[in-house]
């Protein structure tokens, strides 16, 4: 609208209806030593709007980045999937990925150790396809009912309103399942040096299905391009405490610069009928599906190009939904992905409202149905003048499209509240990760930052805990405990204050966080 304006108009002050505005330094008072008068309506318009800056925040993942980039096909997968996005060679897909922490809240360090997200939005012609990962392959629970009891435990405590490491860890200690994604994440890989050296993964489990109806259970990785870097733990540390928004930075400044960061997508896929006679149970997210047995297959190629323009109206506004699934890409039984199914389409609906889609970041290229109405509608519903379906007036009536359906999938056994019905052993693959796949310098640096964090706990918390290492592994267990007892808290945390030059009194308060 502004732009048909002559400029001598563009540049004034306005307030947000567009009136110019006589002063922005001064209240209008009643007299000079007078009170405000209420007709400073100016005043009220950049207070008001001030006053709502916030929207809510997400409950996870709320402090990211976010670019946008393109996803091109390089290798044939048509045998696997019909999604349209992934037919042919060479096809780019326009894409907008948001990187994150996921305990911290927004403004607070993205260095810190976490899991990260690592979510894509692919803008395809059937719609945006949501792929909403992490860059572990496993996640910490495989039953939605425990996400709040996770949350409210790895955040910060409800009374000192600070990270408590005995909440924490007393969690962990009661979900062992847990300690396949608590390996990787006390490895380096739970302080990547930004978010451009991390790999991403589903972590979930979908189902492609091709043309001609077969299915194949999927999950993918994403390998960075520009190798994994990690910090180790007090590098972690002192570069948070200089500069906290690290990766975003990193990530920004990259792509400013015209160092495009990228990665390359692999995807594991099962058979749908081997599948669920597989060892490891398809549908728990504790779980990886070894390489040797089903090896990696390449698909193609993310390219992150461009940074935003503005980070709340793209980064923070930017909806996802592992519920956005298009023809060709369906959910499979995986418990956690079922609850996340409804889970984040609630979240934006309450972060961003009804009407969430037709922001910029989250419009897809193409809508016709007939929704109507709601807050903050702006694009006149679809300039429609017939609202409903089964109407004898459109001359051309938004058409169902049959091919969009979903395969057909058999259910069996009663209801009821069932732990993991096909549970596996919890251990077997911590393991391996960690006799196998860990150098032995690797090894060294899980041991010291998990007993940095541990060593933080009560007695209790720690034996419930060392109880967990102990099944995975003798010397796993054995090396914990060593070193909580060498270490303790104080020597711990007192041989990093003083490196970083902390008075003793200051370094008490470091023990207290995680
Ligand atoms: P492989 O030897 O084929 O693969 C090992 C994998 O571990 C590689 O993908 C490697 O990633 C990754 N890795 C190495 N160090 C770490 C780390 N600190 N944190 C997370 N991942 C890391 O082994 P298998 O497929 O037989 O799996 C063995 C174990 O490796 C699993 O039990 C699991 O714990 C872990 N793992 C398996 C993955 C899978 O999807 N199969 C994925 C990631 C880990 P990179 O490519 O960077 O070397």
């Amino acid at each position: 609208m502004n732009q048909q304006l002559p400029q001598q108009f563009t540049k004034r002050l306005t307030t947000s209806s567009g009136i110019p505005i006589d002063n922005n330094q001064h209240v209008l008072t009643a007299g000079a030593r007078g009170p405000i008068l209420l007709q400073d309506t100016n005043f009220i318009n950049k207070i008001q709007k001030f006053d709502r800056e916030r929207i809510p925040e997400r409950a996870a993942h709320a402090q990211g980045q976010g670019a946008h980039g393109y996803f091109e096909v390089t290798h044939d997968v048509t045998k696997y999937t019909k999604a349209k996005f992934l037919q042919n060679i060479g096809k780019r897909t326009p894409l907008f990925c948001r990187m994150s922490t996921t305990i911290g809240s927004r403004g607070s360090s993205d260095l810190l150790r976490d899991i990260r997200g690592f979510a894509l939005k692919f803008y395809t012609e059937d719609g945006n396809y949501d792929l909403v990962g992490v860059n572990f392959p496993v996640f910490f629970f495989r039953d939605p009912m425990q996400a709040p009891d996770f949350f409210h435990a790895m955040k910060q405590h409800p009374v000192k309103n600070a990270f408590d490491p005995n909440t924490m860890f007393d969690f962990f200690s009661q979900v062992p399942e847990s300690i396949h994604a608590l390996t990787i994440m006390y490895t380096d890989r739970g302080t990547p040096v930004g978010y451009r050296h991390m790999h991403g993964y589903s972590a979930n489990t979908f189902k492609w299905v091709n043309e001609q109806g077969q299915s194949f259970f999927v999950k993918y990785t994403l390998k960075t391009d520009q190798g994994i870097k990690n910090f180790s733990n007090q590098e972690a540390l002192t570069t948070a405490g200089i500069q906290p928004y690290f990766s975003s930075l990193d990530l920004h400044e990259s792509i400013q610069k015209g160092d495009f960061p990228s990665w390359k997508m692999f995807v594991q896929l099962i058979p749908e009928a081997e599948g669920e006679l597989y060892k490891w149970d398809i549908y728990d997210v504790t779980k990886v599906w070894p390489h040797g047995e089903y090896p990696l297959i390449p698909v193609g190629r993310m390219v992150l190009n461009k940074t935003t323009q503005n980070y709340f109206a793209e980064v923070d506004q930017v909806a996802f939904n592992p519920a956005n699934l298009v023809p060709g890409i369906e959910p499979s039984n995986d418990r956690l992905l079922q609850g996340r199914l409804f889970l984040y389409q609630d979240t934006q609906l309450h972060r961003l409202g009804p009407n969430h889609d037709q922001i910029p970041i989250n419009c897809p290229f193409a809508v016709n149905n007939f929704q109507q109405d709601g807050l903050m509608n702006v694009l006149s519903n679809q300039q429609k003048t017939v609202t409903y379906d089964n109407n004898t007036t459109m001359e051309e009536k938004p058409k169902t499209d049959p091919t969009a359906a979903i395969k057909p999938f058999g259910l069996t056994g009663l209801t009821g509240r069932y732990s993991y019905p096909h549970s596996n052993d919890d251990f077997e693959q911590v393991r391996t990760f960690y006799k196998k796949v860990l150098t032995s310098q690797e090894r060294d640096a899980l041991i010291e930052n998990i007993c940095f964090s541990l060593g933080k706990c009560t007695p209790q918390i720690q034996q419930n805990m060392l109880k967990v290492f102990f099944m995975v592994d003798e010397d796993y267990g054995s090396r914990v405990q060593k070193g909580l007892s060498q270490s303790s808290i104080s020597s711990m945390v007192g041989q990093f204050a003083k490196k970083v030059g902390l008075s003793s009194d200051k370094s008490q308060l470091i023990g207290e966080s995680c």
